[in-house]
C-alpha cells in the first residue's frame, strides 16, 4: 500500500512540474505578445498583441492596425493567423498556438475556429468585445483549447494605461 500511494504522490508531483513549465512556457510567449502590444501602443492603436507558434518557434507576429489602415478588422489575433497560414503556405493551423494580449472579439474567435486552430492562449478579459463563449460552444468541425489571465496584469497596465490617456486627451 505504502509504495502505491508513494507512486501516486510522485504522479502528482510530475503533474505539478509539468504545469509549471507549461506556466513558464506560456509565459514566455506572452512576453513577446505584450511586445507587440507595445509597438500597438506607440503607434496610437488600441494595444493589443499576438503571436503565433508552432512547434516551438514564433512564424508569425501582428499587433493591432485598425487606425493605420482605417479597418475595424485588423485585429492582432486574425492578422497574426493570416500571416501564420501564409507562412506555413496552409490555411489549417492545427499544430499552432496563438498568444494574445487580451481575450478574442467575436470575429477573431470565429476566425479561430475557421482557421483550425489547436490552442489559444490569452491575457486579460476584454469587457467590451469579449467573447470567448464562441470557443465555449461544441462545434461539429473543430474545437480550439484555450487559457486566459497569462500575464494578465501587464496586459491589463497597458490596456488601463492606453484608455486613461487618451480619456485624458479628451477632457
Ligand atoms: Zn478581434
Amino acid at each position: 500500500m505504502l509504495s502505491i500511494a508513494r507512486s501516486y504522490d510522485n504522479m502528482i508531483s510530475f503533474y505539478v512540474q509539468v504545469s509549471k513549465i507549461m506556466k513558464e512556457y506560456d509565459e514566455i510567449f506572452m512576453r513577446e505578445a505584450l511586445l507587440e502590444a507595445k509597438k500597438a501602443y506607440a503607434c496610437r492603436e488600441v494595444p493589443v498583441g499576438a503571436i503565433l507558434v508552432c512547434h516551438d518557434t514564433v512564424i508569425a507576429r501582428a499587433s493591432n492596425a485598425v487606425e493605420k489602415n482605417c479597418d475595424a478588422s485588423q485585429h492582432a489575433e486574425l492578422l497574426c493567423m493570416k500571416r501564420g497560414a501564409a507562412e506555413l503556405s496552409n490555411w489549417r493551423l492545427h499544430d499552432c498556438t496563438l498568444y494574445c494580449t487580451l481575450e478574442p472579439c467575436a470575429m477573431c474567435a470565429g476566425a479561430m475556429i475557421l482557421f483550425r486552430l489547436k490552442r489559444l492562449v490569452y491575457g486579460a478579459k476584454d469587457l467590451r468585445h469579449g467573447a470567448i463563449e464562441v470557443l465555449e460552444k461544441p462545434h461539429e468541425i473543430h474545437r480550439v483549447a484555450y487559457e486566459g489571465g497569462v500575464l494578465v496584469e501587464e496586459a491589463k497596465n497597458l490596456m488601463q494605461d492606453f484608455f486613461r490617456e487618451r480619456r485624458k486627451e479628451h477632457v
